[in-house]
This record gives structure tokens, sequence and C-alpha cells, in this order.
């Protein structure tokens, strides 16, 4: 007879961020009070629990198999559990942090633990990842976890798994949360509606992941998980989908199921939702609170470079009101520094903020992920600052480091425009009327404007650094001339 075996489930942090907001440079080099300051900023933002569960491991750690019990390691709160013996360990794996999982799974084969590698690095990039791993798992791995276990049992595990189809979720399969800690997030009332995004924006991985055909889930399983989950924690819903409302008649229906729930929930949208009445209506009635609305350019030229297409630049404004005026706050998203931009943009982003009131702004830098378009493009323009072979250097960031040359501003010019940017929009006396004006969710705005106003700090104390510093201005120069 075969002993119970144990799978543990990594998620790793990233450098920056809700994770941690600190600079990406040695402390030493600040003032104590500065250091001191940071720290204690820190601490009290990892406490305020901005962070939301992994919803992968979620979603892994709830396939049952006989003889095996798996548990979620998340090491934004912990260390990793080296006292307790493991039979299998698996890593979710995103380029952002893929030094210090492939560190992690060396360490942990040299000890004599099976490692198995997933998610989205592992799926662009199998090949630097193999040397690090007994097993790789590439692609959504819905159908493939419960093959790896069941190998487990009988010990026959294989050096690869792999699907060549993507997983249909319209199969029921029932997210359970008994492997997380729920207290140490924001909320644990994460529920994923569906996968894929039809649009090919060239900065983002979600179509090249997840594919362009829109993958829903049955809407009865949906409300049946909705209404297991607000039994024992009533804390807001999140549904994690990055096109909810491409599939209009599907999210109509949905959202009309849930509004006898009586939730409050959070989600993603796109900005066609001003435009489609009857299903914002809907949005509202049923709890919605605030939406993440991916904005990215209200340059016409730069949406067309980089293949966002789906909302014209004219139509942004209106939709954004109009979603506004049917009580939903917005997190709206915004890229500095794709092609079409230039140093009058930072301007018109501004003027686009305050006309239309968005409750909290996100002023990105582009940041080109390995495996996306725009990569591959900077990468053959001779545009990248820093070796594209390099893993570590596309780390995830918060605004904290140019990775890349902007195509019509000089980096110095680009660095002081950016900069002056965040400073305008982020204060605390801006951060507080936000959170005053929001339609709902005041409390959240609120916070996220204060923690943003910290964070863009630290964004142009690193990109000041980052420009001053010779080591990386040496280490850019093979690339960037
Ligand atoms: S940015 Fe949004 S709309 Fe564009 S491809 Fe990604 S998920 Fe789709």
């Amino acid at each position: 007879m075969h002993s119970l075996k144990k799978v543990l489930l990594v998620f790793l942090p990233s450098e920056s961020g809700v994770d941690g907001a600190r600079s990406l440079y040695s402390e030493k080099d600040d003032s104590p009070l500065f250091s001191w300051f940071n720290h204690s900023l820190r601490t009290m933002i990892k406490k305020s629990q901005f962070a939301i569960p992994p919803l992968s491991l979620m979603i892994l750690s709830s396939i049952e198999v006989k003889g095996v019990q798996q548990s979620i390691c998340d090491m934004r709160f912990e260390e990793f559990p080296f006292h307790k013996a493991w039979d299998l360990v698996g890593i979710s794996v995103q380029t952002g942090m893929a030094k210090k999982a492939l560190e992690l799974a060396d360490t942990l084969r040299s000890r004599g633990i099976s490692v198995v590698l997933g998610g989205a690095h592992v799926t662009l990039f199998p090949e630097s990842c193999k040397p690090h791993s007994d097993v790789l798992v590439i692609g959504e791995a819905d159908d493939l976890w419960k093959e790896v276990l069941t190998d487990l049992t009988t010990e026959t595990l294989k050096p690869l798994y792999q699907n060549d189809n993507f997983p249909d979720l319209e199969r029921s399969r029932p997210v359970l949360k008994t492997s997380l800690i729920k207290n140490r997030y924001f909320t644990t009332n994460l529920i994923q509606t569906g996968r894929g995004c039809q649009h090919s924006c060239d900065f983002c991985n979600v179509h090249v992941l997840n594919g362009h055909t829109l993958r829903r889930r049955a809407i009865s399983d949906i409300v049946t998980e909705v209404a297991r989950f607000k039994e024992n924690d009533h804390r807001i819903f999140f549904f994690v989908d990055d096109s909810i409302n491409a599939d209009p008649s599907y999210a109509l229906e949905l959202f009309r199921q849930l509004i006898p729930l009586n939730i409050h929930w959070f989600g993603q949208a796109t900005t066609m939702l001003g435009q489609q009445h009857e299903l914002l209506d809907t949005f509202a009635r049923s709890g919605c609170q605030a939406l993440l609305v991916g904005i990215e350019s209200i340059e016409t030229l730069s949406r067309k470079v980089h293949k966002k297409n789906q909302n014209k630049t004219g139509e942004l404004a209106l939709a954004i009101k109009t979603i506004r005026n049917n009580g939903i706050s917005l997190y709206g998203s915004f890229i500095y520094g794709l092609d079409g931009d230039t140093l009058e943009t930072p301007t018109a982003i501004t003027d686009f903020i305050n006309d239309t009131k968005l409750d909290v702004p996100g002023i990105n830098i582009l940041r080109p992920i390995p495996g996306t378009k725009v990569f591959d493009r900077l990468r053959e323009e001779g545009r990248l600052l820093f070796d594209p072979l390099d893993i570590t250097a596309y780390r995830y960031t918060f605004g904290q480091e140019m990775l890349y040359r902007p195509k019509n501003i000089p980096l110095d010019a680009f660095i002081e425009s950016y900069s002056s940017l965040t400073k305008q929009i982020f204060t605390a006396n801006k951060s507080i009327a936000r959170g005053i004006k929001a339609p709902r969710a005041k409390g959240a705005v609120l916070l996220f404007n204060l923690f943003y106003t910290h964070l863009y700090s630290l964004s142009r104390h690193d990109l000041r650094l980052q420009l001053e510093k010779n080591p990386i201005k040496k280490s850019i120069l093979p690339y960037a001339e």
C-alpha cells in the first residue's frame, strides 16, 4: 500500500508593488530616516492585506486525488518549510520572479525533493526551465494536474505534461479554499469566470498564454461557487476575467443571477462597458463596487501601433464618465512611453484624469515582457536596455526602471517627464479628494491612492538612480547604442 503523498504548491513574491514596496537599490544609499520610514510603510502595506491569493494554486490545490495531500506555501508571507518532508513541490514561475523560482528549484532538488515547474514563464520558455526541474507542466494545468498527481501516487511521474488544446472551462471544477490561510488576504472570494482575449495588444501576454478564444465557466458553477464562498466569508468578491464584458449576453445572464445573492464585488472590464447600458446597469445592481479598466493610451497613434484597437480614443472619456455615473468606481491603468507618445502625452493624461475624475489612475511605464510581440520588436530595433537573454532583467517593478528606450523621447527627458507626471497626479490631498468623490468603495480608493503616492515616490527615486548609477549605465550600453 502506498503512503500519503505530500505535495506543496509554492508562490513567490515579486520584488516590488504590493508584495513589498521597496527600492530596487540598496537602502545603504538612503538616510537612516528614509530607510526607517520605508521599512515601516512596507510593513503597514503588507499588514493592510492588499495581497490577493494565488488563484492558479487555489485551482490546482482543489483537485482531489486519492492518496495525495496538497498545501500552498505563499512565500509573500512565510518561509519555505524545509523542516517538513515533501514528495513533490510545484512552483509557479512568472517571468518577473523566474530567477528566485529557479534558484529555489535547484536548492530543493539538491536536497532530493522532486520539483515540478509550471506557470507563464515555463509555458513561454520551457527549454530554459527544463534543467531546473524534474517535471515541467506547459500551458494551463487544470486537466494536467490530476494526471501529475495520479502519476505521483504510482511513482510514474513523466518529465513533461502538455496539452494540445486549452482546457474546456465549462467542465465543472469546483474551487476550494481549504489550502489558504484566509486572514492573510484582502479577500479569498476570488472567482474566475473565464479566460482568453480576442484582442492582440502587443504589450500583453494574456492572448499569448490563454488564446484568442473566449472560454467561459458555466454560469451555474459560478453562482454555486459564490453562494458556497459567501457562507463563511462575507468579504468582497473579486471576479477574475480579462474581458468579462466581451461576451455581453453571457455577462448579463451571470450578473442577473448574482443579484439575489446580495454580494459586493470588484472586477475587470473594458471601457466598452460604458456603451453597454443594460449590462452596466446589471453590474451596478449585482453589487459591483469598482472595476479595473485598461485605458493604456489616449494617443491614437500609440493605440494603433500597439494594437489596442477595441475602443476609439474619442469614446474613452465618455465611457468612463458613464460607468462612474452608474455608481461604479474605476481604476484606470495607463502606459506612458508607447511608440506614439511624445513629451505632450503627460499633459494629455493629466487633462484626461481631471476631466473624467478617474478614481485611481495607474500610470505605468511600458514593460516589455519576454514572450510578447513588443519585446521581440524592441529587441529587433535594438531598443532594449538590458540583455534580452537575461531573465533576471525583466523583473516586475512598479514604474521603477526603464527596460527600453522610448521611440520619440530621449531617455533622460522621458524619465524627467514621467517623474513629473506621477508627482503631479499623486499627492496626499489628491488621494483624499479622490477617496471622497469616488462613487463607491471610497475607503479602498483612498487607500490605493495613498499607497500609490508612496510607490510613485519610490519610482522617482529609483529612476533617478538608474540614470545616475554607473554600473547600470555601463550594463545597458551594449544593447542601447
Ligand atoms: S491588454 Fe487587455 S484587451 Fe489587450 S490583449 Fe491584453 S487582456 Fe486583451
